[in-house]
């Protein structure tokens, strides 16, 4: 295993930025940039044994901040998803965050963890190379309360895991919901669409949404309609049925906060086989339905449907809708969210 670091550039305001190579004992590598906390590249193998890059994204670090990246690869905080109109009450006090999609809030507002730079600390483990990033969010940062301490480990393990850790501290009560934000082509990033992946989400529920993706609150079964991924099926099977495309919140079946199987994702002509194993109570599934060819990478152009997120996450809007639940983390408690992509081939 290794863990190699080279710079990879500045942001406009001067900061420099790192890239760290990430290597196991089978051969598997990912590439890390301390900007946003980026999987840049993730090299698994097919069936053959083959090496490919399974994830979207650019090449240079001025791509990824003048192409306004769409959060390739990167780590989503304070709050992944949405908050209506960026507006929430918290202990009596009405906070308003910064607002990025229309009147709402997405992806922790203008200025979000996938557009600030980590401090990086590689850690060697018995079980595979390591990468801790640690960022202080200031208090008021896109009007969230509260200095934020955040902490994630990027572990890429001997076991072919590839193992999110999270934790955060507060000085002030407020809401977290961090996730992580790869988009994801089994075949490889520049293997076209992905609607011939089949796809299992361990979720007999999803949150519905209103014309602008927001959560009207009900919680609906997924049995009889194009939402039903309780046994594989291909991701294109019946997406037309589903306007836009997926870009929903499935409430998993397992609940409890223990590490526990939420997605698994086969794409037949690699062989390739990825199962999602989380600690957290939702997942997004968002097939790329705003990639529209204007935009390049790593030699590709990136069309509708050409990757697949599956972000791990509390259900967007959790602070307005009293029956979710709760991001509220308060003094002295500690936030904590594991998430495990596994990799193998069949
Ligand atoms: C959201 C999409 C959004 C995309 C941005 C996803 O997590 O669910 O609605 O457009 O991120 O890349």
């Amino acid at each position: 295993m290794s863990i190699k670091k080279k710079s990879f550039g500045k942001t406009p305001g001067g900061k420099k930025v790192d890239l760290y190579t990430l290597t196991n004992d089978n051969g598997l590598q990912t590439e890390i940039m301390t900007y946003g906390g980026i999987v840049r590249t993730l090299l698994t193998p097919d069936r053959d044994g083959e090496l490919a890059d399974i994830v979207l994204g650019y090449d240079t670090l001025d791509e990824y901040i003048k192409n306004n990246s769409p959060y390739f690869g990167a780590l989503i905080g304070r709050c992944g998803n949405r908050i209506a109109k960026g507006k929430f009450t918290l202990e009596g006090v009405q906070y308003t965050l910064a607002t990025n999609n229309g009147p709402n809030h997405l992806h922790g507002g203008i200025k979000g963890f996938n557009k600030v730079v980590w401090n990086a600390q590689p850690v060697e483990q018995d079980d595979g190379p390591a990468l801790k990033l640690t960022y202080l969010s200031k208090d008021g940062e896109e009007g969230y309360p509260g200095n934020l301490n955040c902490t994630v480990i990027y572990s890429l393990t001997n076991n072919n895991e590839l193992k999110v850790s999270y934790e955060a501290k507060t000085d002030k009560t407020t809401i977290v919901n961090l996730t992580h934000h790869s988009y994801f082509n089994l075949g490889s990033f520049c293997s076209g669409d992905i609607l011939n992946h089949q796809l299992m989400l361990n979720a007999n529920r999803f949150t519905s949404v209103d014309e602008e993706l927001m959560p009207t609150g009900e919680i609906k079964p997924v049995k009889g309609t194009p939402m039903d991924f309780t046994k594989p099926t291909a991701i294109g099977s019946r997406i037309k049925q589903v306007k836009g495309g997926y870009d929903h919140n499935f409430v998993l079946n397992s609940s409890d906060g223990s590490l526990a199987l939420a997605a698994s994702v086969y794409e037949q002509d690699s062989g390739r086989f990825m199962e999602i194993f989380t600690t957290e109570p939702g997942i997004q599934f968002y097939t790329g339905n705003f990639l529209d060819g204007s935009i390049k990478g790593k030699d590709a152009v990136y069309n509708k449907h050409n990757g697949f997120c599956l972000e791990t996450q509390h259900f967007p809007d959790a602070p307005n809708k009293p029956a979710f639940p709760s991001i509220v983390l308060k003094p002295g408690d500690k936030y904590t969210h594991i998430t495990v992509h596994k990799f193998s081939a069949k």
